[in-house]
């Protein structure tokens, strides 16, 4: 569903992406794994062309990212992301955070944009909360709030960076529930996480980048009790 070839990018003198090659199938969960800095952020953001690459392809679906215009618009659709600060609109509901995109980007009509939404709040759990505004909510509330507005727009494919790193520790386990649900039901996700419990439960494959390249992919099952390259090995030694 996702393919990058050869990818490169720098930023100034420094070179952020090498060589990237991956490929993420219809309904696989990819856990990017690696230490500070090593462009786990950019990489996701390559893909819905939040930055430009310098070399390589990037398609979806088998189609190369567009450049510009309504084609681009389309393809952010595609892409649900969701980052570790949750950018809900504060002055709008939960509800209309929800329906927002639908309306405006696919002309969705508003009653089955509120239906639809009210059946997404439901779901990760906040059903309850649709016509709180975000001040209203706990931050892991705010956070499944913004993956059900991200679903709103029945994305692809769904990234996510470090959804959790800037919870309280009470809350993360609530938000990698409704990631892990989303798991099972076959969406196509590549998450940034550090945290491995998620990875060894939901993650089909582990990609350990260092230093802007793709060092190691392996199952969780093998990645994390048998990494190969010792870049992998000192960063679990670090973490786990
Ligand atoms: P972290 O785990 O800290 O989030 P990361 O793996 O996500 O790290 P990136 O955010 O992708 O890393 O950054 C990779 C490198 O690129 C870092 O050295 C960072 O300082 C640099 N970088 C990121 N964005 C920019 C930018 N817009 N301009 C210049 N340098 C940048
Ligand atoms: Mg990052």
């Amino acid at each position: 569903l996702v393919v990058m070839e050869q990818v490169n990018k720098h930023f100034g003198d420094l070179h952020v992406l090498r060589d990237i090659d991956l490929t993420v199938h219809e309904g696989e969960v990819v856990v990017l794994i690696g230490p500070s800095g090593s462009g786990k952020s950019t990489l996701c953001r390559t893909i819905n062309r939040l930055e430009t690459i310098e070399s390589g392809s990037i398609s979806i679906d088998g189609r190369p990212l567009p450049e510009e215009g309504k084609a681009l618009a389309q393809l952010r659709s595609d892409v649900g992301m969701v980052f570790q600060s949750f950018n809900l609109f504060a002055h709008k509901t939960i509800l209309d955070n929800v329906t927002l995109g639908p309306t405006k980007v696919r002309g969705v009509g508003r009653k089955d944009a509120e239906a639809r939404a009210r059946q997404l709040l439901d779901r990760v759990g906040v059903g309850h909360q649709a016509d709180k505004y975000p001040a209203q909510l706990s931050g892991g509330q705010q956070q499944r709030v913004a993956i059900a507005r991200s679903l709103a727009m029945d994305p692809k494919v769904m990234l996510f960076d470090e959804p959790t790193s800037a919870l309280d520790p009470e809350m993360i386990n609530e938000v990698l529930d409704v990631m892990t649900q989303l798991a099972r039901s076959g969406m196509t996700m590549i998450v940034v996480t550090h945290e491995m419990g998620f990875a060894r439960k939901a993650a089909d494959r582990v990609v350990f980048m260092s230093d802007g390249r793709i060092v190691e992919q392996a199952t969780p099952e093998q990645f994390f009790t048998n990494p190969q390259s010792d870049r992998a090995k000192d960063f679990l030694g670090k973490i786990l």
